[in-house]
């Protein structure tokens, strides 16, 4: 088999008054990049790109202009062989960030073809499935905005996830630790004690700030403190951790196993948390994942975008191991992100759909999903 060509479509949707907002700013637009490789076996692999700092026309063009005619002509069944290619030829300038993404799009979509050739799901060619099902949190409470009343507005939308089923949610902090202890406290009131509770500051504060705030915030039974301090502030995160009994997560903007090297070699975190989508794919994320194990350290993936990427994180997710393995192990978190994005669903043929706080995880060949053309072409940029 050969690769024949590779096809970006960008997409992209105005938010209008759904507009959200977080630690860092207001989002106003979402974004999606989404690849698609070809073989001259009619075979078709699709994978997605994280970017969410601006438009996902740059992560395209990597693809388009970077990466795709270093592949073209290949076998995509030689994943490992074609990874390293790609790494290797924008190394000196790509090691992390948009050019990581980009490979892990690609990536993604020859784990897709792997799986359709041999009419296998991903998680089996990863190794099994651990779980059929995933255990999701809702990831939301973004800060809405015109809303009279911040804290009414979470406190409804925290009780309509619980009502929809979840076992556990995500709440944006990172505002001002006043803030954000208001917050916390209100949703914990109002979800009660049996739901968990993270926390994310998309790295809002300096480790004094954090260590001060986690204190406060002990009290709350939070299952983790995500991103409390700047990605390259591995010192900050080593010293809040030390300094507080919340359990630590962070790794959504890290990269490559040798990125997440140090992060597991300091003990920097409680939870490691690489997106399949930007880490650098299945390939990648198996390396990272084999390092984890190593150090015992849980592996809680990050998920974000559109039903492309959620569907390659399922199968992921089906073959995580446990950290440890155990007779009654703790079944990991998957990532639902509720936020309002209006690509997620329409991009596939396939819906998912939230089962006693519950996904399911698709069994049919590769990633398990069939891309939607006619959505993705009205909402191409
Ligand atoms: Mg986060």
């Amino acid at each position: 088999m050969k690769i024949t060509g590779i096809t970006t479509y960008v997409l992209a949707a105005d938010l209008g008054a759904s507009a959200f907002g977080w630690s860092q700013r207001v989002g106003s637009t979402r974004q999606s990049a989404i690849c698609v490789v070809e073989t001259d076996a009619g075979i078709q692999g699709y994978g997605e790109a994280f970017y969410f700092g601006g438009p996902s026309t740059i992560v395209a063009q990597l693809i388009d202009l970077a990466l795709g005619p270093l592949i073209i002509g290949s076998d995509p069944l030689d994943s490992s062989v074609l990874w390293d290619r790609l790494y290797n030829w924008t190394r000196d300038q790509g090691q992390k960030g948009l050019t990581i993404s980009a490979i892990s799009a690609v990536d993604i979509a020859l784990w897709d073809i792997k799986g359709k050739a041999l009419g296998l799901p991903v998680h089996k060619l990863l190794g099994g499935a651990y779980r059929s099902r995933a255990k999701a949190y809702a990831t939301g409470l973004y800060e809405p905005q015109g809303s009279p009343n911040t804290v009414h507005a979470l406190v409804q939308e925290a009780q309509g996830y619980k009502e929809q089923g979840f076992q556990g949610m995500k709440l944006k902090i990172g505002y001002d630790p006043r803030v954000d202890l208001g917050y916390v406290r209100a949703i914990r009131d109002a979800i009660g004690d049996d739901v968990a509770l993270m926390v994310d500051a998309n790295h809002a504060y300096n480790a004094p700030e954090a260590i001060r705030l986690a204190r406060e915030l002990e009290p709350y039974d939070l299952a983790w403190f995500e991103e409390p301090v700047p990605p390259e502030d591995i010192d900050g995160y080593v010293e809040l951790r030390a300094a507080t009994s919340i359990p630590i997560a962070g790794g959504e903007c890290e990269y490559t196993r040798f990125g997440f090297r140090e992060l597991i070699a300091r003990r920097a975190v409680d939870y490691l948390q690489p997106d399949l989508c930007a880490t650098g794919g299945f390939t990648e994320m198996a390396r990272i994942v084999a390092m984890a194990s190593a150090a015992n350290l849980p592996v809680i993936p990050h998920v974000w975008g559109t039903n492309i990427g959620l569907a390659a994180s399922l199968q992921l997710f089906a073959a995580l191991p446990h950290f440890p393995d155990r007779r009654f192990p703790t079944e990991p978190w998957f990532e639902y992100d509720r936020s309002t994005n209006p690509l997620r669903d329409g991009v596939t043929v396939e819906t998912f759909t939230l089962e006693d706080g519950y996904l399911a995880i698709p069994t049919r060949p590769g990633l398990g999903v069939t891309l939607d053309l006619d959505f993705v072409t009205r909402h191409g940029v």
